[in-house]
């Protein structure tokens, strides 16, 4: 009998680690909650998790398996069914971010034989020839990569009764779906009916279907990204139109960015607190808490930004177009430390992904993988650009509603008087936005002693 032990990683098809431990022998399947990764992982993530554990569990049962779910520390519940299963080998996928190989390190010196299997992603760091710290030639070295096919299986599963202890998680954000069935039909649709337009619309933000949404069921594992990859090079593969391809492209290079933070992650595992670049000095942050507070509240003044933080909070999503604007403007407008935006991130996002978030947050504060020393976006600027009509500010903001898209575009500009005069009930803008735009560029290029 083998154990398979499901991590981020809910789904049974094409679940590489899965179809190996279950092609040698008759299988368990086991999923710990650890309190490691639960202390981390935020209530509409959690939640979301919890419905795909269930999922999950029909999944096993449709096919006369079970799932068992315990509660615990992995070193201590893992033993356990070592025994009561009498278990030869312990099989698990492979993951690279501190707290999962700390987990790991504890699945493998059990008594038992155990195999970690590459699963989470397509390219593993360690079949790279190099550390990449910018994502082009990354990109270039991974798409060159042989990847392996879509799993096929499961094969051999144990005849066990689920064990599942309570899973009540309430989200606090309006989520989706769960499951491996809901990923696949997400993922159809968006492919037959959205993807030849992916490049030239992913960052049109009043249009959310433009982009597949994906990342909620990427982040759990209940979708092979294997699977992906095929679909994808199939499409392009039987696409005629050199611009459609390009389209279908830009989606593999979205994935890849992915892959490019985990192997960010991989090798350099302080990164996930301390900044990822070398900067002589210190960032003297301003961390300002009623600053902050406003970002979190959405209440800034700035609509473009607090649309953004609205959404986070309400459906435990962002657009990715707003994940920089309103991280750019917390770092370098705002001056507060990344470190406190990406933990609320991490608390709201429903998608939430460390190798992601934490590669996002610093790219966004400057500290991390962006090639440009010191970017600032304009949010007011961005607004206009890809929310002319301020169709998205007004679905999450609607105190505006009544408002032209013009006006809305120009609140920050537009003179107090003008303001009151609209009586809208959404506040001033919080910082003079000019002067902040210059005090926060400096307070970078001191620390880069630029
Ligand atoms: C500050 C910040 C924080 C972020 N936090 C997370 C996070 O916690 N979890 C997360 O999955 N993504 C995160 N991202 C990346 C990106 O914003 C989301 O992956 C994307 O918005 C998810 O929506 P989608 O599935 O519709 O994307 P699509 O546009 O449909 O892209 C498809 C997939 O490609 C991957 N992808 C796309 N863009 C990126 C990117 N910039 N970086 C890494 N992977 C990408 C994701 O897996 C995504 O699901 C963050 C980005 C920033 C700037």
């Amino acid at each position: 009998m083998n154990i398979f032990v499901h991590r981020d990683d809910l789904r049974i098809h094409d679940n590489r680690g899965l179809t190996a431990a279950s092609n040698s022998d008759k299988t368990v399947p086991v999923y710990v909650d650890d309190p490691r990764v639960r202390g981390v992982t935020g209530r509409n993530k959690r939640a979301f998790r919890e419905e795909g554990l269930q999922k999950l569990r029909q999944k096993y049962e449709d096919r006369g398996s079970g799932l068992i779910v315990e509660k615990g520390k992995t070193r201590e519940v893992l033993p356990e069914l070592v025994d009561e299963f009498n278990a030869e080998e312990v099989f698990y996928a492979r993951s690279y971010t501190p707290t999962r190989r700390e987990i790991g390190r504890e699945i493998q010196s059990l008594d038992v034989d155990t195999k970690s299997i590459g699963d989470r992603l397509l390219v593993e760091p360690a079949k790279l020839s190099q550390e990449y710290d910018t994502f082009s030639p990354f990109y270039r070295e991974w798409k060159k990569t042989k990847k392996a096919a879509p799993a096929e299986g499961p094969g051999k599963l144990a005849d066990v009764d689920s064990r599942t202890p309570e899973m009540n998680t309430e989200p606090t954000a309006d989520i989706p779906e769960a499951g491996e069935d809901a990923a696949l039909n997400r993922w159809v649709k968006f492919r037959r009916k959205k993807m030849s337009n992916y490049k030239d619309k992913r960052d049109d933000v009043a249009n959310p279907e433009y982009v597949s949404k994906l990342s909620f069921y990427y982040s759990s594992g209940m979708i092979g990204r294997r699977k992906v990859l095929r679909d994808v090079k199939d499409m392009m593969n039987s696409e005629s139109d050199s611009h459609a391809r390009k389209n279908y492209a830009k989606y593999r290079n979205e994935i890849a960015w992915g892959e490019f933070f985990y192997q960010v992650l991989w090798h350099d595992p302080e990164a996930v607190t301390e900044n990822y670049k070398d900067i002589p000095n210190e960032i003297e942050w301003r961390d300002d808490d009623e600053e902050f507070e406003a970002w979190k509240n959405g209440e800034t003044g700035v609509p473009f930004v607090d649309a953004g933080m609205r959404q986070l909070v309400e459906a435990g999503y962002m657009h990715n177009r707003l994940r920089q604007n309103v991280a750019s403007f917390l770092t370098k407008h705002l001056m507060t430390d990344w470190r406190r935006g990406a933990r609320f991130f991490q608390r709201h996002l429903a998608d939430h992904n460390v190798p992601s978030n934490n590669g996002g947050w610093q790219w966004s504060a400057s500290t991390g993988t962006d090639s440009v020393p010191v970017r600032i976006f304009n949010p007011v600027t961005q607004g206009r650009k890809y929310d002319g009509e301020a169709e998205y500010i007004k679905r999450w903001i609607p105190e505006l509603r009544e408002l032209s898209a013009s006006d809305i575009h120009n609140w920050v500009e537009m003179s107090q008087e003008e303001r009151d005069s609209k009586d809208t009930g959404y506040p001033d803008p919080i910082i003079n936005f000019n002067q902040r735009y210059h005090q926060g560029k400096q307070m970078f290029e001191k620390a880069l002693n630029r």
